[in-house]
């Protein structure tokens, strides 16, 4: 591969690793070249990806700790994060349980920026670093019933501007890619409805559904040397949904 996006030998660690978007960015790492590790709470998944793992609940400081400290111990630097543990829980927000806005905000705002922060410890002392956190369509628009989740993705687009402008001068480069709507364990089955699935095949320029496969190529960009001078950036990876949507109207051509 070109050297500019060269991820050869790179120490990556994906944090949400082990299914749907971060195990297929981990897969496409290695198979690029990269050396790996997956992290989770469940080993069991860990274990299948056939990848290097650490156990990591992001809920748990300690666990963020130990996991970013052993990578960085064992392989001597960190080279990439992909901050993708992530949760929802759909519920009408004027009955929002106060048990579940605290898990989502847990995991998807806290767990992510200690992860952030651990990870941007190492990369500011060895003097280069990229962190690529998971923002969402929500980043920028809302849809009803997921007002905790837009909550805690808007704050990703924050958290990724702001440790972008504190981390410019270490040449540690921060941005997030944006999905849309991307078939996996988190949403499988909101596509199994068929009117869910037509919604999303009219609303969406590119007319279908994402898969994890299609995140993979601006992963790999904003791991590499052709992103050096991209920071602080949310990058929609979402068929056209937020540039705009179809409508029916026929156009001479
Ligand atoms: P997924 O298939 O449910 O995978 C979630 C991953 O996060 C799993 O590896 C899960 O492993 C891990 N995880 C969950 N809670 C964790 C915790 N407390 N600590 C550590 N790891 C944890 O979901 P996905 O669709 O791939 O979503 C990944 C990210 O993309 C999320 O941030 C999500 O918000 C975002 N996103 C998804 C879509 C979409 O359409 N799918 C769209 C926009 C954004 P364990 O359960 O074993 O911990």
């Amino acid at each position: 591969m070109n050297e500019l996006f060269s991820v050869q030998g790179k120490i990556v660690l994906v944090s949400g690793g082990s299914r749907g978007i971060g195990r297929a960015i981990a897969e496409a790492f290695h198979l690029e070249g990269a050396r790996v590790v997956v992290s989770a709470r469940n080993e069991l998944s860990l274990k299948g990806t056939g990848l290097d793992y650490q156990v990591c609940d992001v809920a748990d400081s300690g666990q963020i700790a130990a996991c970013v400290d052993a990578v960085a111990r064992k392989y001597g630097r960190i080279n990439a994060l992909f901050n993708v543990a992530g949760i929802n829980f759909r519920f009408a927000a004027e009955i929002f349980p106060e048990s579940r806005l605290d898990e989502i905000l847990a995991v998807n705002v806290r767990g992510n920026y200690l992860m952030a922060s651990r990870c941007g410890k190492v990369m500011v002392k060895q003097g280069r670093g990229k962190i690529v956190n998971i923002a969402s369509l929500h980043t920028h628009e809302s849809l009803p019933g997921v007002s905790v989740y837009g909550t805690s993705k808007g704050a990703i687009g924050s958290m990724t501007r702001a440790l972008a402008v504190e981390w410019a001068a270490h040449n540690v480069q921060v941005n997030a890619i944006a999905p849309g709507f991307i078939r996996t364990d988190l949403n499988a089955a909101l596509w199994e409805r068929p009117e869910m699935r037509a919604w999303v095949e009219q609303r969406t320029p590119a007319r279908r559904l994402g898969a994890p496969h299609d995140l993979v190529g601006t992963a790999i960009f904003l791991a590499s040397a052709a992103s050096d001078f991209l920071t602080g950036q949310v990058i929609y990876v979402d068929g056209g949904f937020t540039a705009g949507s179809p409508w029916p109207l026929e156009i001479p051509r």
